[in-house]
């Protein structure tokens, strides 16, 4: 009873407080003009077009998913036998992973699904666009380019896959030819091959691959992926409600040895794509701030950069973009390219945790780059990065760029005018406006850097053939001396050295340190650009602040060490040479 009654003069309240509101609701409407209504017309389809969080399974939830069993299974390591082994090894070199492990693992195995738990609960759009995933390879293996297009073809709603497009960048291996050709028909026409005439990079084959692509989105992956339990939707969700966004997946690893499949991200953590000076790519932990713009943890997030091999975008925002600066070789600085277009340009980027992808982080590079490297001499990756630089940053940016990578200032990079023209069609933003609005956050990890006072090879003077020298090793390491190399350097950068004028000393992305053992190589201290080193301009000594000592060379042991000062000891006087390569 008591019910009824109370729900009878909710009754009334209702139609008491709607007589109220509807004449207030309709001097609203006539108030209101064309523009509003246009406007109000656009947020209620974007509604329908926007994923919800649902208490039940979401709409593209695989369902009753068979278990398998077998090598390399759910994802875990498969270890070969002791036989195995020497040709494993020799696969590894020629591959950069260990392809006979690869080959024993099934293309269609299953993999651990490594998302937050409330991914499950996303309901997406039903009519996202088209997509075709485009993969381009050179020299690839067999086995994990397959279990690539097997995990696309297995994991992807099909009404969203418009085609698996193969770009074949001009390789010589066998399995890559006729025998692929023959495997691919099995697909029914949803896997199509195209191949380069010659060697072209990664990059003019990824733009390649655009033009000759029939999706509306064009989503790229690396020829030894495995894509994970539905992780193209949320790809395509923000596309299809704002076509200049582009989305990247949250990389999982898999073991170049082992197939092992493990996320690189522990814990739920969110992570964004930045860059240090010298154009490397690196990550930043999401803020709180950008955290908190976001209603739900497992909500995209927008990132400045992205690492480039796997990311998704409209096909015709692409191509309206000029694609990929056709002046760029092989590989390196394109996914910088890319992202600060895009932002400067007007759009976004968005990096999606509901969408996993599995990457195999090869061990070393097993590739040359061909005729294309000896075109362009000098360093062509960092050729790479002066074009985007120059394209991309304004002056005070610039300076940063080379301050850190001096050797740059004399590479040709070649004619960039269109990339300008490009930039000045679409009314592209400052460097400035990027970095105060979008990339605010790697002034934490890697701030402004201050002028370097010297730059160049530090000779001896009691030993004037010598030079400080890294040995190419891997930080943390003592360092030694080496014969100077001058400027003949091509490319090798282990005795190329700054000291900056607040006392760093650096060498690439790395730092100098010394303790009561030697000179060590280390990794800078994130946030800091300065040091204790202290140059002494007219008695060529290098003190250490903190432990009051300098820079000593053995004369017997050629050791590096600190000792207590001695201006006049030729062995604790040094050079900085700067180096002018004849490219
Ligand atoms: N690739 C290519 N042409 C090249 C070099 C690479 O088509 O000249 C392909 C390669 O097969 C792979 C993708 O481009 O599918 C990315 O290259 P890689 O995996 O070597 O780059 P990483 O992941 O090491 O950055
Ligand atoms: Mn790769």
């Amino acid at each position: 009873m008591r019910i009824v009654q109370l729900r009878k003069s909710r009754l009334f309240k209702l139609v008491a407080a709607a007589l109220c509101v509807i004449p207030l609701l309709y001097i609203l409407f006539l108030q209101s003009n064309h523009e509003n209504i246009k406007f109000s017309a656009f947020s209620s389809k974007n509604v329908k077009t926007k994923p919800q969080l649902v208490n039940e399974l979401g709409n593209f939830e695989p369902q009753n998913v068979a278990e398998r069993t077998g090598p390399g299974e759910g994802g875990k390591p498969h270890i070969l036998r002791d036989d195995q082994q020497n040709d494993a090894s020799q696969m590894l070199t020629e591959f950069g992973m260990n392809m006979v492990c690869s080959d024993e693992i099934s293309v269609s195995r299953s993999i651990p699904d490594t998302r937050i738990p409330e991914c499950k609960h996303w309901n997406y759009p039903e009519d996202l666009p088209k997509t075709s995933v485009i993969i381009v390879f050179h020299n690839e293996g067999w086995s994990t380019l397959l279990r690539t297009v097997h995990s696309v073809i297995n994991r992807s709603p099909p009404q969203f896959l418009k085609e698996v497009l193969l770009v074949d960048d001009f390789s010589n291996k066998e399995h890559l030819k006729g025998k692929l050709e023959q495997y691919i028909m099995r697909f029914d026409g949803k896997v199509r091959l195209v191949r380069n005439k010659e060697r072209e990079g990664l990059i003019r084959t990824r733009s390649y691959g655009a033009k000759e692509a029939r999706g509306d989105v064009i989503l790229f992956l690396d020829a030894h992926c495995e894509v994970n339990v539905n992780w193209l939707p949320p790809l395509l969700a923000p596309i299809y409600r704002d076509k200049t966004i582009m989305t990247v997946p949250v990389i999982d690893g898999i073991d170049f040895k082992t197939f092992e499949y493990r996320p690189v991200y522990q814990g739920g953590h969110h992570y964004r794509g930045i860059f240090e000076w010298g154009m490397l790519y690196k990550e930043n932990e999401l803020s709180q701030k950008e955290a908190k713009k976001r209603e739900h943890n497992s909500e995209p997030y927008k990132s400045p950069t992205h690492a480039g091999g796997l990311f998704a975008m409209n096909r015709d925002y692409f191509l309206s973009l000029g694609a990929y600066d056709p002046g760029l070789l092989v590989w390196g600085g394109e996914n910088f390219e890319l992202s600060f277009k895009i932002w400067q340009c007007g759009g976004s980027i968005e990096w999606v945790p509901c969408s996993r992808v599995g990457h195999v982080y090869r061990s070393f590079m097993p590739y040359n780059f061909g005729k294309l490297a000896q075109k362009k001499k000098g360093p062509l990756v960092t050729i790479n990065y002066k074009r985007v630089v120059e394209t991309w940053f304004d002056d005070k940016f610039k300076e940063y760029f080379y301050t850190r990578e001096p050797l740059a200032r004399y590479l040709d990079m070649g004619d960039i005018s269109d990339q300008l023209a490009l930039k000045e069609r679409l009314k592209c933003k400052s460097f400035e406006w990027f970095m105060d609005n979008v990339a605010y956050d790697v002034y934490d990890k890697f701030p402004a850097l201050p002028p370097n006072l010297h730059w160049g090879e530090i000779g001896s003077v009691a030993l004037p053939s010598l030079c400080w020298d890294t040995l190419g090793q891997d930080a943390p390491a003592f360092i030694s001396i080496y014969e100077c190399m001058g400027d003949n350097n091509n490319g090798d950068l282990s005795q190329l050295i700054r000291l900056n004028a607040k006392g760093q000393l650096g060498v690439g992305e790395r730092c100098f340190e010394a303790d009561t053992q030697g000179i060590k190589l280390v990794f800078c201290r994130l946030g800091t650009v300065d040091g204790p080193w202290e140059y002494d301009e007219i008695s060529h000594t290098l003190l250490h602040r903190i432990h009051k000592k300098c820079v000593a060379l053995h004369p017997q042991t050629s050791h590096l060490s600190l000792m207590p000062c001695d201006t006049v000891n030729t062995y604790q006087q040094w050079t900085f040479k700067e180096l002018q390569p004849k490219y």
